[in-house]
């Protein structure tokens, strides 16, 4: 048994919230499932499954256009659903449109206020960590316009290059696209002075806050972002629904991204005029279900109080990572102080992919590759990564079967 240099456990009752997410209760390949793939997507708890099951059986209508009940219903639902999420990040909810996730968000950013603002000759900054998401519209976007893309590297241990990071803004800069928390390492970036510092040199803020919201505080207003975005999938929520919150004056000013029902004023044979934001972006019938079930998997977070869940799972990383260096033959990719969630490492000798299939043998789901970012993978000068990650119902115990997975898996593969 190796010692555990970090403190005892914390009082949280992860077993209590375990209780309450069906889905890690079963086995297998024989063994009981220990989830660690929670970066990719997060399981539900029975109050988010419950809270979509009900839409479906008392509420479901189409929105914004019935004169009768069920539709008034599913009305009232959808845009309380909309307050609710708004209030989790501190913005207004006519600050907040519904998007199938990160990636449609960010390409609606992209496609409507870049396609409007972004010149030949402008300047986008990315960063070398970016999840593919929040880096191929901007280079997509770049490349329509004759913009230039300028990409910040990351340190050894993940950390941004700050200085890198200083000098790539100037006048030409239009806006800066960041990561709040890597999903390849876990890194919390300091997403209030990067966009203070985007500010200064006049540009707009997006910031990617998909593996921020079940992780650290978000708080948008704080944060300064112009543009911020998430998925719900990744906080407890449903799949296929994310938001993206801008300033209201932003949503103002920008086109439409889609044209349909729903995001119209009035339509003539000669010409159209369009809604207010936020429905002007959110053409078409929207994903009601997921959009309470993203509301009620945030308010499932808030009930278990948000202070006690980062304590809990600064824990369990912080004992998952001591045991797993302590095996030996490991090398820890990201290591930056304050990292979350995320433990992405490589065995010595070993394969990502082998490792993983090893891992799964034994009921161990983590994900490997290069975690849709091969910018940052070919910097850091690794193949990918086994990279496993934690969510508010991982235990000390499911680290301890992940690290004696490994040891198993090194013992087969290594020698
Ligand atoms: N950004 C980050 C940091 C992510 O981790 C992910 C999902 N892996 C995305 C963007 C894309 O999110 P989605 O697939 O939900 O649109």
């Amino acid at each position: 048994m190796l010692a555990s240099p970090v403190s005892p456990p914390s009082t949280f009752d992860a077993e209590a919230v375990r209780a309450s997410v069906p889905a890690l209760h079963q086995s297998v390949n024989g063994r009981p499932l220990v989830y660690l793939d929670n970066g990719a997507t997060t399981q539900k708890p029975r109050p988010v499954i419950d809270r979509i099951v009900r839409y479906y059986e008392r509420e479901n209508a189409n929105v914004h256009r019935g004169v009768h009940r069920l539709s008034q219903d599913a009305t009232d639902a959808m845009e309380a659903a909309r307050e609710r999420v708004g209030a989790f990040v501190g913005v207004d909810a006519r600050e907040v449109v519904f998007t199938r996730g990160t990636t449609e968000a960010v390409n609606l950013v992209a496609s409507t206020w870049g396609r409007e603002n972004v010149r030949s000759g402008d300047e986008l900054v990315v960063t070398m960590d970016a999840h593919h998401a929040n880096f191929v519209p901007w280079q997509m976007l770049a490349e329509a316009v004759g913009a230039r893309l300028r990409v910040v590297p990351v340190r050894e241990d993940g950390s941004l290059d700050r200085d890198a990071y200083a000098a790539a803004l100037s006048s030409k800069t239009r806006l800066v696209a960041l990561g709040h928390v890597s999903n390849a390492l876990g890194t919390v970036h300091p997403v209030a002075d990067l966009v203070a510092m985007a500010h200064d040199a006049g540009a707009l803020a997006l910031v990617d806050g998909a593996q921020a919201l079940a992780h650290v505080p978000v708080d948008v207003r704080a944060i300064g972002a112009d543009f911020y975005v998430a998925s719900a999938h990744k906080a407890y929520g449903p799949m296929g629904i994310g938001a993206l919150f801008a300033r209201a004056d932003l949503l103002e000013a920008m086109p439409p991204y889609q044209f349909g029902g729903d995001m119209i004023d009035e339509v003539t044979v000669e010409r159209t005029t369009f809604a207010a934001p936020p429905s002007k972006f959110e053409a078409g019938t929207p994903h009601v279900e997921g959009i309470v079930g993203m509301a009620a998997a945030l308010d499932w977070l808030d009930g278990l109080g948000r202070d006690a869940v980062f304590a809990h799972e600064h824990d369990v990383l912080a004992y998952a990572t001591a045991r797993l260096d302590a095996l030996g033959g490991i090398r820890l990719v990201g290591t930056a102080p304050g990292k979350v969630s995320v433990l992405s490492f490589l065995v010595d000798g070993a394969h990502p992919y082998d490792v993983g299939a090893l891992l799964d043998q034994q009921g161990v789901a983590v994900r490997t590759g290069n975690h849709c970012a091969q910018p940052l993978m070919t910097h850091l000068g690794v193949p990918g990564t086994v990279r496993a990650t934690f969510a508010v119902y991982n235990t000390r115990a499911d680290a301890d079967v992940l690290v004696a997975a490994v040891a198993k898996a090194q013992a087969m593969l290594v020698g």
